[in-house]
Protein backbone atom coordinates (compact mmCIF):
# COMPACT_ATOMS: atom_id res chain seq x y z
CA UNK A 1 0.00 0.00 0.00
CA UNK A 2 0.91 3.34 -0.64
CA UNK A 3 -0.20 6.80 0.46
CA UNK A 4 0.52 10.30 0.60
CA UNK A 5 -0.32 12.12 3.67
CA UNK A 6 -3.40 12.16 4.17
CA UNK A 7 -4.65 10.54 0.91
CA UNK A 8 -6.42 7.31 0.82
CA UNK A 9 -4.40 4.89 0.31
CA UNK A 10 -3.37 2.41 -3.34
CA UNK A 11 -3.21 -1.27 -3.37
CA UNK A 12 0.17 -2.51 -4.44
CA UNK A 13 0.57 -4.80 -7.05
CA UNK A 14 0.70 -7.73 -4.71
CA UNK A 15 -2.57 -6.69 -3.16
CA UNK A 16 -4.30 -6.24 -6.45
CA UNK A 17 -3.14 -10.05 -7.29
CA UNK A 18 -4.24 -11.40 -3.93
CA UNK A 19 -7.50 -9.33 -4.82
CA UNK A 20 -7.69 -10.97 -8.19
CA UNK A 21 -7.40 -14.25 -7.13
CA UNK A 22 -9.81 -13.97 -4.49
CA UNK A 23 -12.34 -12.51 -6.98
CA UNK A 24 -11.90 -15.40 -9.14
CA UNK A 25 -11.84 -18.08 -6.36
CA UNK A 26 -14.94 -16.67 -5.13
CA UNK A 27 -16.84 -17.21 -8.36
CA UNK A 28 -14.60 -20.25 -9.42
CA UNK A 29 -17.25 -22.53 -11.14
CA UNK A 30 -18.41 -20.17 -13.23
CA UNK A 31 -14.50 -19.18 -14.00
CA UNK A 32 -14.14 -22.62 -14.57
CA UNK A 33 -16.44 -22.42 -17.31
CA UNK A 34 -15.81 -19.85 -18.63
CA UNK A 35 -12.53 -21.23 -19.61
CA UNK A 36 -13.75 -24.84 -21.05
CA UNK A 37 -16.33 -23.32 -22.97
CA UNK A 38 -13.25 -21.04 -24.81
CA UNK A 39 -11.45 -23.58 -25.31
CA UNK A 40 -13.96 -25.87 -26.86
CA UNK A 41 -14.85 -22.70 -28.87
CA UNK A 42 -10.91 -22.23 -29.68
CA UNK A 43 -10.66 -25.97 -30.67
CA UNK A 44 -13.72 -25.92 -33.20
CA UNK A 45 -12.31 -22.61 -34.62
CA UNK A 46 -8.78 -24.51 -35.69
CA UNK A 47 -10.46 -26.66 -37.90
CA UNK A 48 -11.48 -24.45 -40.57
CA UNK A 49 -7.83 -23.41 -41.59
CA UNK A 50 -6.79 -27.33 -41.22
CA UNK A 51 -9.08 -28.21 -43.84
CA UNK A 52 -8.43 -25.44 -46.14
CA UNK A 53 -4.99 -27.18 -45.92
CA UNK A 54 -6.40 -30.47 -46.85
CA UNK A 55 -8.05 -29.14 -49.58
CA UNK A 56 -5.39 -27.84 -50.89
CA UNK A 57 -3.03 -31.11 -51.07
CA UNK A 58 -6.37 -33.30 -51.65
CA UNK A 59 -6.60 -31.42 -54.73
CA UNK A 60 -3.23 -31.62 -55.72
CA UNK A 61 -3.65 -35.21 -55.23
CA UNK A 62 -5.94 -35.17 -57.57
CA UNK A 63 -9.21 -35.50 -55.47
CA UNK A 64 -12.56 -34.77 -57.43
CA UNK A 65 -15.09 -31.97 -56.53
CA UNK A 66 -17.13 -34.23 -53.84
CA UNK A 67 -13.97 -34.71 -51.69
CA UNK A 68 -13.98 -30.94 -51.63
CA UNK A 69 -17.68 -30.32 -51.20
CA UNK A 70 -17.41 -32.68 -47.98
CA UNK A 71 -14.13 -30.94 -46.48
CA UNK A 72 -16.26 -27.56 -47.12
CA UNK A 73 -19.37 -29.02 -45.23
CA UNK A 74 -17.38 -29.91 -42.13
CA UNK A 75 -15.77 -26.39 -42.03
CA UNK A 76 -19.16 -25.24 -42.19
CA UNK A 77 -20.38 -27.53 -39.21
CA UNK A 78 -17.23 -26.77 -37.77
CA UNK A 79 -17.72 -23.11 -37.98
CA UNK A 80 -21.37 -23.41 -36.65
CA UNK A 81 -20.30 -25.33 -33.67
CA UNK A 82 -17.91 -22.66 -32.63
CA UNK A 83 -20.04 -19.66 -33.16
CA UNK A 84 -22.48 -22.00 -30.55
CA UNK A 85 -19.43 -22.72 -27.86
CA UNK A 86 -17.94 -18.76 -28.53
CA UNK A 87 -21.24 -17.76 -27.44
CA UNK A 88 -22.20 -19.35 -24.25
CA UNK A 89 -18.81 -18.74 -23.54
CA UNK A 90 -19.35 -15.14 -23.98
CA UNK A 91 -22.93 -15.62 -22.30
CA UNK A 92 -21.24 -16.91 -19.12
CA UNK A 93 -18.13 -14.71 -18.98
CA UNK A 94 -20.37 -11.44 -18.76
CA UNK A 95 -22.70 -13.20 -16.20
CA UNK A 96 -19.07 -14.00 -14.24
CA UNK A 97 -18.18 -10.20 -14.83
CA UNK A 98 -21.78 -9.07 -13.68
CA UNK A 99 -21.15 -10.91 -10.31
CA UNK A 100 -18.26 -9.96 -9.99
CA UNK A 101 -18.64 -6.37 -9.76
CA UNK A 102 -21.42 -6.40 -8.15
CA UNK A 103 -18.99 -7.97 -5.58
CA UNK A 104 -16.82 -5.15 -5.70
CA UNK A 105 -19.11 -2.82 -5.39
CA UNK A 106 -20.32 -4.26 -2.45
CA UNK A 107 -17.03 -4.56 -1.31
CA UNK A 108 -16.45 -0.78 -1.93
CA UNK A 109 -19.63 0.23 0.20
CA UNK A 110 -18.71 -1.90 3.17
CA UNK A 111 -15.16 -0.04 3.32
CA UNK A 112 -16.08 3.11 2.72
CA UNK A 113 -18.89 2.92 5.24
CA UNK A 114 -15.89 1.86 7.65
CA UNK A 115 -13.76 4.03 6.92
CA UNK A 116 -13.70 7.11 9.75
CA UNK A 117 -14.99 9.96 8.97
CA UNK A 118 -11.97 12.13 9.88
CA UNK A 119 -10.46 9.56 7.36
CA UNK A 120 -12.50 10.86 4.49
CA UNK A 121 -12.04 14.52 5.74
CA UNK A 122 -7.94 14.14 6.15
CA UNK A 123 -8.47 12.76 2.13
CA UNK A 124 -10.91 14.69 0.59
CA UNK A 125 -14.93 13.64 -0.11
CA UNK A 126 -13.90 13.82 -4.21
CA UNK A 127 -10.81 11.47 -3.94
CA UNK A 128 -13.89 8.85 -2.27
CA UNK A 129 -16.40 9.98 -5.00
CA UNK A 130 -13.59 9.30 -7.88
CA UNK A 131 -12.53 6.23 -6.41
CA UNK A 132 -16.67 4.73 -5.72
CA UNK A 133 -17.84 6.13 -9.52
CA UNK A 134 -15.36 6.20 -12.48
CA UNK A 135 -12.59 3.59 -10.86
CA UNK A 136 -15.40 1.20 -9.85
CA UNK A 137 -17.13 1.90 -13.48
CA UNK A 138 -13.59 1.08 -15.04
CA UNK A 139 -13.40 -2.21 -12.67
CA UNK A 140 -16.90 -2.69 -14.35
CA UNK A 141 -15.79 -2.25 -17.97
CA UNK A 142 -12.99 -4.67 -17.21
CA UNK A 143 -15.08 -7.36 -15.73
CA UNK A 144 -17.74 -7.10 -18.32
CA UNK A 145 -15.81 -6.75 -21.63
CA UNK A 146 -11.96 -6.54 -21.15
CA UNK A 147 -12.01 -9.47 -18.88
CA UNK A 148 -13.82 -12.50 -20.62
CA UNK A 149 -12.47 -11.00 -24.02
CA UNK A 150 -9.32 -11.23 -22.86
CA UNK A 151 -9.71 -14.42 -21.58
CA UNK A 152 -10.86 -15.20 -25.21
CA UNK A 153 -8.12 -13.68 -26.91
CA UNK A 154 -5.58 -15.71 -25.31
CA UNK A 155 -7.32 -19.13 -25.24
CA UNK A 156 -7.43 -18.31 -29.14
CA UNK A 157 -3.82 -17.64 -29.67
CA UNK A 158 -2.62 -20.37 -27.80
CA UNK A 159 -4.65 -22.84 -29.72
CA UNK A 160 -3.60 -20.88 -33.04
CA UNK A 161 -0.57 -21.11 -32.31
CA UNK A 162 -0.42 -24.89 -30.93
CA UNK A 163 -2.06 -25.61 -34.01
CA UNK A 164 1.22 -24.36 -36.21
CA UNK A 165 3.39 -26.32 -34.30
CA UNK A 166 1.00 -29.29 -35.03
CA UNK A 167 1.46 -28.47 -38.23
CA UNK A 168 5.25 -28.29 -38.32
CA UNK A 169 7.60 -27.69 -34.85
CA UNK A 170 9.54 -25.33 -37.63
CA UNK A 171 7.17 -23.59 -38.87
CA UNK A 172 6.01 -22.58 -35.22
CA UNK A 173 9.02 -21.86 -34.16
CA UNK A 174 9.66 -19.10 -36.79
CA UNK A 175 5.58 -17.66 -36.14
CA UNK A 176 7.32 -17.27 -32.40
CA UNK A 177 10.28 -15.91 -33.65
CA UNK A 178 7.91 -13.65 -35.44
CA UNK A 179 6.00 -12.47 -32.93
CA UNK A 180 8.97 -11.20 -30.79
CA UNK A 181 8.95 -7.73 -31.92
CA UNK A 182 5.21 -7.15 -30.31
CA UNK A 183 6.39 -8.92 -27.34
CA UNK A 184 9.05 -5.89 -27.04
CA UNK A 185 6.55 -3.32 -27.79
CA UNK A 186 4.27 -4.84 -24.68
CA UNK A 187 7.63 -4.72 -22.59
CA UNK A 188 8.41 -1.26 -23.31
CA UNK A 189 4.82 -0.12 -22.78
CA UNK A 190 3.45 -1.85 -19.68
CA UNK A 191 6.79 -0.87 -17.71
CA UNK A 192 5.22 2.87 -18.47
CA UNK A 193 1.74 2.87 -18.50
CA UNK A 194 0.84 1.70 -14.72
CA UNK A 195 2.88 5.03 -13.38
CA UNK A 196 1.00 6.68 -16.23
CA UNK A 197 -2.60 5.43 -15.62
CA UNK A 198 -1.77 6.01 -11.62
CA UNK A 199 -1.33 9.26 -12.28
CA UNK A 200 -3.73 9.89 -14.54
CA UNK A 201 -6.44 8.74 -11.82
CA UNK A 202 -5.14 10.55 -8.97
CA UNK A 203 -5.04 14.27 -11.31
CA UNK A 204 -8.83 13.17 -12.08
CA UNK A 205 -9.61 12.90 -8.25
CA UNK A 206 -7.78 16.46 -7.48
CA UNK A 207 -10.00 17.97 -10.49
CA UNK A 208 -13.26 16.36 -9.08
CA UNK A 209 -11.88 17.33 -5.35
CA UNK A 210 -11.44 21.30 -6.30
CA UNK A 211 -14.43 21.23 -7.84
CA UNK A 212 -16.38 19.50 -5.56
CA UNK A 213 -14.82 21.78 -2.59
CA UNK A 214 -14.93 24.82 -4.55
CA UNK A 215 -19.01 24.22 -5.14
CA UNK A 216 -19.13 23.26 -1.50
CA UNK A 217 -17.38 26.40 -0.57
CA UNK A 218 -19.03 28.66 -3.42
CA UNK A 219 -20.52 31.10 -0.61
CA UNK A 220 -17.13 31.36 1.35
CA UNK A 221 -15.17 31.87 -2.06
CA UNK A 222 -17.60 34.64 -3.06
CA UNK A 223 -17.26 36.30 1.10
CA UNK A 224 -13.83 36.07 0.76
CA UNK A 225 -13.21 37.27 -2.77
CA UNK A 226 -11.44 33.85 -3.58
CA UNK A 227 -12.45 33.40 -6.92
CA UNK A 228 -9.24 33.95 -8.95
CA UNK A 229 -7.64 31.78 -6.58
CA UNK A 230 -9.91 28.63 -6.80
CA UNK A 231 -9.64 29.49 -10.71
CA UNK A 232 -6.07 29.32 -10.56
CA UNK A 233 -6.05 26.39 -8.60
CA UNK A 234 -8.44 24.79 -11.05
CA UNK A 235 -6.50 25.11 -13.93
CA UNK A 236 -3.38 24.02 -12.25
CA UNK A 237 -5.32 20.82 -11.90
CA UNK A 238 -6.62 20.50 -14.96
CA UNK A 239 -3.05 21.17 -16.64
CA UNK A 240 -1.86 18.39 -14.48
CA UNK A 241 -4.85 16.47 -15.47
CA UNK A 242 -3.39 17.32 -19.35
CA UNK A 243 -0.23 16.54 -18.95
CA UNK A 244 -1.27 13.46 -17.56
CA UNK A 245 -3.41 11.99 -19.90
CA UNK A 246 -1.18 13.53 -22.91
CA UNK A 247 1.68 11.21 -21.52
CA UNK A 248 -0.38 8.20 -22.03
CA UNK A 249 -1.61 9.27 -25.18
CA UNK A 250 1.65 9.35 -26.19
CA UNK A 251 2.62 5.45 -24.49
CA UNK A 252 -0.37 4.33 -26.86
CA UNK A 253 0.65 6.25 -30.46
CA UNK A 254 4.32 4.61 -29.75
CA UNK A 255 2.53 0.79 -28.87
CA UNK A 256 -0.23 0.45 -31.11
CA UNK A 257 1.35 1.23 -34.51
CA UNK A 258 4.36 -0.77 -33.65
CA UNK A 259 2.05 -3.65 -33.02
CA UNK A 260 0.03 -3.66 -35.82
CA UNK A 261 3.18 -3.82 -38.14
CA UNK A 262 4.41 -6.64 -36.22
CA UNK A 263 1.46 -8.68 -36.97
CA UNK A 264 3.06 -9.33 -40.70
CA UNK A 265 5.69 -9.97 -39.97
CA UNK A 266 5.52 -13.90 -38.68
CA UNK A 267 2.83 -14.46 -41.65
CA UNK A 268 5.63 -13.31 -43.80
CA UNK A 269 8.30 -15.18 -42.78
CA UNK A 270 5.90 -18.65 -42.45
CA UNK A 271 5.62 -17.80 -46.29
CA UNK A 272 8.71 -17.40 -46.73
CA UNK A 273 10.21 -20.20 -44.91
CA UNK A 274 7.52 -22.14 -45.32
CA UNK A 275 8.42 -21.69 -49.50
CA UNK A 276 11.65 -22.51 -49.02
CA UNK A 277 11.10 -26.02 -47.32
CA UNK A 278 8.67 -27.02 -49.62
CA UNK A 279 10.57 -26.39 -52.41
CA UNK A 280 12.88 -28.93 -50.77
CA UNK A 281 9.86 -31.26 -50.14
CA UNK A 282 10.41 -30.67 -46.49
CA UNK A 283 6.77 -29.62 -45.99
CA UNK A 284 3.60 -29.97 -47.81
CA UNK A 285 1.75 -27.02 -49.69
CA UNK A 286 -1.56 -27.59 -47.73
CA UNK A 287 0.74 -27.00 -44.24
CA UNK A 288 2.14 -23.83 -45.65
CA UNK A 289 -1.27 -22.77 -46.58
CA UNK A 290 -2.85 -23.81 -43.19
CA UNK A 291 -0.41 -22.19 -41.54
CA UNK A 292 -0.30 -18.82 -43.02
CA UNK A 293 -3.84 -18.74 -42.28
CA UNK A 294 -3.39 -19.75 -39.07
CA UNK A 295 -1.32 -16.86 -38.33
CA UNK A 296 -3.75 -14.94 -40.23
CA UNK A 297 -6.41 -15.56 -37.87
CA UNK A 298 -3.80 -14.58 -35.27
CA UNK A 299 -4.45 -11.69 -35.88
CA UNK A 300 -7.54 -10.64 -34.40
CA UNK A 301 -7.18 -13.12 -30.71
CA UNK A 302 -3.82 -10.75 -30.60
CA UNK A 303 -5.54 -7.29 -31.20
CA UNK A 304 -8.15 -8.06 -28.73
CA UNK A 305 -5.13 -9.29 -25.70
CA UNK A 306 -3.39 -5.61 -26.48
CA UNK A 307 -6.28 -3.73 -26.75
CA UNK A 308 -7.60 -5.25 -23.62
CA UNK A 309 -4.08 -5.85 -21.94
CA UNK A 310 -3.94 -1.55 -22.44
CA UNK A 311 -7.39 -1.71 -20.73
CA UNK A 312 -6.47 -3.80 -18.11
CA UNK A 313 -3.23 -1.45 -17.05
CA UNK A 314 -5.39 1.70 -16.73
CA UNK A 315 -8.05 -0.40 -15.12
CA UNK A 316 -5.65 -2.18 -12.68
CA UNK A 317 -4.66 1.46 -11.80
CA UNK A 318 -8.47 2.10 -11.10
CA UNK A 319 -8.75 -1.25 -9.33
CA UNK A 320 -5.79 -0.54 -7.21
CA UNK A 321 -7.30 2.59 -6.03
CA UNK A 322 -10.60 0.96 -5.55
CA UNK A 323 -8.44 -2.15 -3.17
CA UNK A 324 -6.61 0.80 -1.89
CA UNK A 325 -9.80 1.25 0.52
CA UNK A 326 -9.11 -1.61 2.44
CA UNK A 327 -5.45 -0.92 3.31
CA UNK A 328 -7.29 2.72 4.98
CA UNK A 329 -7.05 2.27 8.77
CA UNK A 330 -10.71 1.32 10.01
CA UNK A 331 -12.59 3.35 12.45
CA UNK A 332 -13.08 -0.72 13.92
CA UNK A 333 -10.49 -2.93 14.82
CA UNK A 334 -10.84 -6.24 12.96
CA UNK A 335 -12.12 -7.97 15.55
CA UNK A 336 -14.47 -6.01 17.36
CA UNK A 337 -14.30 -4.12 20.46
CA UNK A 338 -14.98 -5.55 24.10
CA UNK A 339 -18.51 -3.97 25.61
CA UNK A 340 -18.45 -1.04 28.02
CA UNK A 341 -18.46 -1.72 31.75
CA UNK A 342 -21.35 0.88 32.21
CA UNK A 343 -22.53 4.36 30.93
CA UNK A 344 -19.53 6.27 32.24
CA UNK A 345 -17.63 8.42 29.98
CA UNK A 346 -14.46 9.70 30.89
CA UNK A 347 -11.91 12.39 28.88
CA UNK A 348 -8.67 11.99 29.86
CA UNK A 349 -5.48 13.62 29.36
CA UNK A 350 -6.77 14.25 25.52
CA UNK A 351 -4.80 16.07 23.16
CA UNK A 352 -6.00 16.94 19.04
CA UNK A 353 -4.76 18.45 16.56
CA UNK A 354 -6.49 18.78 12.80
CA UNK A 355 -4.48 17.34 9.97
CA UNK A 356 -3.56 21.28 9.11
CA UNK A 357 -3.22 23.65 11.99
CA UNK A 358 -1.87 23.28 15.59
CA UNK A 359 -2.98 21.83 18.62
CA UNK A 360 -6.96 21.94 19.01
CA UNK A 361 -7.18 20.71 22.14
CA UNK A 362 -4.53 20.59 24.91
CA UNK A 363 -5.11 18.11 27.35
CA UNK A 364 -8.80 17.69 28.47
CA UNK A 365 -9.87 15.88 31.84
CA UNK A 366 -13.23 15.12 32.15
CA UNK A 367 -15.94 12.91 33.81
CA UNK A 368 -19.33 12.92 32.50
CA UNK A 369 -21.84 11.44 35.18
CA UNK A 370 -24.75 9.48 33.88
CA UNK A 371 -27.52 10.71 33.79
CA UNK A 372 -26.24 14.52 34.12
CA UNK A 373 -26.96 17.36 32.04
CA UNK A 374 -23.23 19.22 31.26
CA UNK A 375 -23.03 22.08 29.15
CA UNK A 376 -19.98 23.21 27.01
CA UNK A 377 -19.23 26.81 26.80
CA UNK A 378 -16.83 28.83 25.59
CA UNK A 379 -16.02 30.98 22.81
CA UNK A 380 -16.11 30.61 19.55
CA UNK A 381 -13.14 28.35 18.52
CA UNK A 382 -11.80 27.03 21.50
CA UNK A 383 -12.96 23.73 20.92
CA UNK A 384 -16.28 22.48 21.94
CA UNK A 385 -16.87 20.75 18.62
CA UNK A 386 -13.82 19.10 18.03
CA UNK A 387 -14.38 17.51 21.96
CA UNK A 388 -18.32 16.40 20.83
CA UNK A 389 -17.02 14.97 18.11
CA UNK A 390 -14.16 12.81 20.08
CA UNK A 391 -16.91 12.41 23.10
CA UNK A 392 -19.48 11.03 20.27
CA UNK A 393 -16.39 8.50 18.75
CA UNK A 394 -16.37 10.52 14.73
CA UNK A 395 -12.44 10.63 15.55
CA UNK A 396 -10.28 9.23 18.36
CA UNK A 397 -7.73 11.90 20.36
CA UNK A 398 -4.34 11.94 19.42
CA UNK A 399 -2.78 11.38 22.56
CA UNK A 400 -4.92 10.54 26.09
CA UNK A 401 -8.44 8.55 26.20
CA UNK A 402 -11.90 9.12 25.56
CA UNK A 403 -13.48 6.50 27.03
CA UNK A 404 -17.07 4.73 27.61
CA UNK A 405 -17.16 2.11 30.73
CA UNK A 406 -13.60 2.01 29.84
CA UNK A 407 -13.46 1.11 26.39
CA UNK A 408 -12.32 3.49 23.86
CA UNK A 409 -15.28 5.66 22.02
CA UNK A 410 -14.36 5.40 18.61
CA UNK A 411 -13.09 1.53 18.34
CA UNK A 412 -16.15 0.71 18.75
CA UNK A 413 -18.77 -0.39 15.97
CA UNK A 414 -21.50 1.10 14.95
CA UNK A 415 -24.06 -1.12 16.23
CA UNK A 416 -22.72 -0.68 19.86
CA UNK A 417 -21.34 2.68 19.18
CA UNK A 418 -25.15 4.28 18.33
CA UNK A 419 -26.41 2.28 22.05
CA UNK A 420 -23.91 4.18 23.84
CA UNK A 421 -23.32 7.76 22.17
CA UNK A 422 -25.06 9.61 19.65
CA UNK A 423 -23.78 12.89 17.86
CA UNK A 424 -26.81 15.21 17.20
CA UNK A 425 -26.31 18.29 14.70
CA UNK A 426 -28.00 20.24 12.58
CA UNK A 427 -27.59 18.44 9.58
CA UNK A 428 -30.43 16.01 9.40
CA UNK A 429 -30.29 13.42 6.55
CA UNK A 430 -33.26 12.20 4.66
CA UNK A 431 -32.18 8.70 3.16
CA UNK A 432 -33.39 7.83 -0.55
CA UNK A 433 -36.03 5.33 0.79
CA UNK A 434 -39.24 4.80 2.72
CA UNK A 435 -39.74 6.09 5.87
CA UNK A 436 -39.40 2.54 7.16
CA UNK A 437 -36.27 2.48 5.80
CA UNK A 438 -35.13 6.00 6.85
CA UNK A 439 -35.96 4.30 10.91
CA UNK A 440 -34.43 1.28 10.30
CA UNK A 441 -31.02 2.60 9.65
CA UNK A 442 -30.83 3.41 13.49
CA UNK A 443 -32.37 -0.23 14.67
CA UNK A 444 -32.44 -2.98 11.65
CA UNK A 445 -34.86 -5.01 14.28
CA UNK A 446 -37.24 -2.89 15.20
CA UNK A 447 -41.03 -3.52 15.16
CA UNK A 448 -43.75 -1.59 13.62
CA UNK A 449 -44.78 -0.75 16.64
CA UNK A 450 -41.65 0.38 17.75
CA UNK A 451 -41.87 2.21 14.84
CA UNK A 452 -44.55 4.03 15.30
CA UNK A 453 -43.52 4.86 18.81
CA UNK A 454 -40.26 6.58 18.15
CA UNK A 455 -42.77 8.38 15.46
CA UNK A 456 -44.93 9.83 17.87
CA UNK A 457 -41.94 10.37 20.65
CA UNK A 458 -41.08 12.97 18.22
CA UNK A 459 -44.02 14.27 17.06
CA UNK A 460 -44.02 13.04 13.28
CA UNK A 461 -46.56 9.93 13.92
CA UNK A 462 -49.32 12.45 12.32
CA UNK A 463 -47.87 13.49 9.39
CA UNK A 464 -46.23 10.14 8.39
CA UNK A 465 -49.91 8.42 8.85
CA UNK A 466 -51.24 11.13 6.22
CA UNK A 467 -48.23 10.37 3.83
CA UNK A 468 -49.82 7.81 0.87
CA UNK A 469 -48.28 4.49 2.37
CA UNK A 470 -47.11 5.56 5.65
CA UNK A 471 -44.34 4.07 6.75
CA UNK A 472 -44.19 2.63 3.14
CA UNK A 473 -44.23 6.49 1.36
CA UNK A 474 -40.85 7.21 -0.71
CA UNK A 475 -38.65 10.11 0.23
CA UNK A 476 -36.39 12.11 -0.77
CA UNK A 477 -35.65 13.20 -5.12
CA UNK A 478 -38.76 11.65 -6.26
CA UNK A 479 -40.94 10.48 -3.65
CA UNK A 480 -42.46 12.67 -0.58
CA UNK A 481 -40.56 16.28 -0.01
CA UNK A 482 -39.89 16.97 2.95
CA UNK A 483 -38.91 20.08 5.08
CA UNK A 484 -36.42 21.07 7.49
CA UNK A 485 -38.25 19.93 10.57
CA UNK A 486 -40.00 17.01 9.23
CA UNK A 487 -36.07 15.99 8.30
CA UNK A 488 -35.42 16.91 12.01
CA UNK A 489 -38.18 14.86 13.31
CA UNK A 490 -36.89 11.75 11.60
CA UNK A 491 -33.49 12.22 12.88
CA UNK A 492 -34.51 12.42 16.21
CA UNK A 493 -36.80 9.37 15.74
CA UNK A 494 -33.61 7.54 14.65
CA UNK A 495 -31.85 8.65 17.89
CA UNK A 496 -35.25 7.04 19.49
CA UNK A 497 -34.88 3.62 18.23
CA UNK A 498 -30.58 3.89 18.15
CA UNK A 499 -31.87 4.21 22.30
CA UNK A 500 -28.48 5.96 23.18
CA UNK A 501 -27.54 6.61 26.97
CA UNK A 502 -25.56 8.99 26.11
CA UNK A 503 -26.33 12.06 23.89
CA UNK A 504 -24.22 15.11 22.56
CA UNK A 505 -25.62 17.91 20.70
CA UNK A 506 -24.01 20.65 18.62
CA UNK A 507 -25.99 23.50 17.80
CA UNK A 508 -28.77 21.05 17.09
CA UNK A 509 -31.28 23.64 17.23
CA UNK A 510 -29.23 26.96 16.54
CA UNK A 511 -30.00 27.90 13.32
CA UNK A 512 -33.45 26.62 12.46
CA UNK A 513 -36.33 29.44 12.12
CA UNK A 514 -37.84 30.07 15.95
CA UNK A 515 -41.68 28.32 15.08
CA UNK A 516 -39.38 25.16 13.36
CA UNK A 517 -37.05 25.44 16.56
CA UNK A 518 -39.67 25.30 18.79
CA UNK A 519 -40.83 22.37 17.28
CA UNK A 520 -37.89 21.19 17.14
CA UNK A 521 -37.07 21.80 20.34
CA UNK A 522 -40.36 19.94 21.97
CA UNK A 523 -39.24 16.57 19.62
CA UNK A 524 -35.85 17.22 20.85
CA UNK A 525 -36.86 17.15 24.88
CA UNK A 526 -38.87 14.26 24.53
CA UNK A 527 -35.46 12.22 23.06
CA UNK A 528 -33.24 13.59 26.01
CA UNK A 529 -35.23 12.56 29.06
CA UNK A 530 -33.29 10.13 31.13
CA UNK A 531 -30.14 10.40 29.14
CA UNK A 532 -27.20 11.82 29.82
CA UNK A 533 -26.37 14.62 27.61
CA UNK A 534 -23.66 17.00 26.94
CA UNK A 535 -24.39 19.88 25.48
CA UNK A 536 -22.52 21.99 23.05
CA UNK A 537 -24.35 25.25 24.44
CA UNK A 538 -24.46 28.32 22.59
CA UNK A 539 -27.04 30.15 24.19
CA UNK A 540 -26.30 30.32 27.56
CA UNK A 541 -29.66 29.63 28.92
CA UNK A 542 -28.57 25.99 27.82
CA UNK A 543 -25.85 26.00 30.45
CA UNK A 544 -28.00 27.74 33.06
CA UNK A 545 -30.44 24.66 33.10
CA UNK A 546 -28.19 22.30 33.04
CA UNK A 547 -26.36 20.13 35.87
CA UNK A 548 -22.65 21.01 34.91
CA UNK A 549 -21.07 23.64 33.26
CA UNK A 550 -17.93 23.50 31.55
CA UNK A 551 -15.92 26.56 30.11
CA UNK A 552 -13.50 25.45 27.55
CA UNK A 553 -10.82 27.97 26.32
CA UNK A 554 -8.20 27.61 23.62
CA UNK A 555 -8.58 23.82 24.11
CA UNK A 556 -8.32 23.28 27.28
CA UNK A 557 -11.65 23.02 29.93
CA UNK A 558 -10.88 26.28 32.50
CA UNK A 559 -13.75 26.14 34.80
CA UNK A 560 -15.91 23.62 35.76
CA UNK A 561 -19.49 23.56 37.84
CA UNK A 562 -22.76 24.11 38.80
CA UNK A 563 -24.12 27.40 37.22
CA UNK A 564 -24.18 29.15 40.45
CA UNK A 565 -20.72 28.03 41.74
CA UNK A 566 -19.44 29.39 38.40
CA UNK A 567 -20.98 32.29 38.66
CA UNK A 568 -19.56 32.86 42.58
CA UNK A 569 -16.54 31.96 41.61
CA UNK A 570 -16.53 35.13 39.36
CA UNK A 571 -14.10 33.79 36.40
CA UNK A 572 -14.42 33.43 32.80
CA UNK A 573 -18.84 31.68 32.64
CA UNK A 574 -19.43 34.48 35.33
CA UNK A 575 -18.32 36.88 32.79
CA UNK A 576 -19.88 35.67 29.84
CA UNK A 577 -23.08 35.19 31.79
CA UNK A 578 -22.77 38.74 32.71
CA UNK A 579 -22.68 39.91 29.07
CA UNK A 580 -25.12 37.51 27.56
CA UNK A 581 -27.41 37.90 30.35
CA UNK A 582 -27.12 41.88 29.96
CA UNK A 583 -27.94 41.58 26.32
CA UNK A 584 -30.81 39.40 26.75
CA UNK A 585 -32.44 41.31 29.42
CA UNK A 586 -31.51 43.98 27.10
CA UNK A 587 -33.46 42.76 23.93
P1 LIG B 1 -15.78 25.63 18.78
O1 LIG B 1 -16.76 24.55 18.57
O2 LIG B 1 -15.47 25.88 20.22
O3 LIG B 1 -16.11 26.90 18.07
P2 LIG B 1 -14.05 24.03 17.15
O4 LIG B 1 -13.82 22.74 17.83
O5 LIG B 1 -15.03 24.07 16.04
O6 LIG B 1 -14.37 25.14 18.22
O7 LIG B 1 -12.67 24.54 16.56
C1 LIG B 1 -11.51 24.61 17.32
C2 LIG B 1 -10.33 24.99 16.41
O8 LIG B 1 -10.11 23.93 15.50
C3 LIG B 1 -10.59 26.23 15.59
O9 LIG B 1 -9.39 26.98 15.59
C4 LIG B 1 -10.88 25.73 14.21
O10 LIG B 1 -10.38 26.62 13.25
C5 LIG B 1 -10.10 24.42 14.17
N1 LIG B 1 -10.77 23.44 13.29
C6 LIG B 1 -12.03 23.01 13.39
N2 LIG B 1 -12.31 22.09 12.45
C7 LIG B 1 -11.17 21.92 11.73
C8 LIG B 1 -10.80 21.11 10.62
N3 LIG B 1 -11.65 20.25 10.05
N4 LIG B 1 -9.55 21.22 10.14
C9 LIG B 1 -8.66 22.08 10.72
N5 LIG B 1 -8.95 22.86 11.76
C10 LIG B 1 -10.18 22.80 12.28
Amino acid sequence: MTSAAGQLPVAGRAEVRRATVRLVRADRRAFGAVLLLNALAATAGLAGPWLVGRIVDEVRAGAGVRTVDRLAFVILVCALVQLLLARSARYVGYRFGERTLARVREEFVDRALALPASVVERAGTGDLTARGTADVTAVGATLRDVGPELLIGSVQALFVLGAVFALDPLLGAFAVLGLTPIWFALRWYLRRARDGYLAEGSATSQVAEIVASTAAGARTVEAFRLQERRITASRHALDALRRARLHTLFLRTVFFPAVEVSYMIPVAGVLLVGGVLHAQGAVGLGAVVSAALYLRQLTEPLDQILTRIEQLQSSGASFARVEGLAGAPRSVPAGGSPAPADDRIDVSGVRYAYERGGEVLRGVDLTVRPGERLALVGPSGAGKTTLSRLLAGVDAPGTGAVTVGGVPIAGLEPERLRRQVVLVTQEHHVFLGTVRDNLLIAEPGATQEELWTALAAVGADTWVRELPGGLDARLGPGGQPTDGSQAQQLALARVVLADPHTLILDEATALLDPATARHAERALAAVLSGRTVIAVAHRLHTAHDADRVAVMEDGRLTELGTHDELVRADGAYAALWRTWHGDDTAT
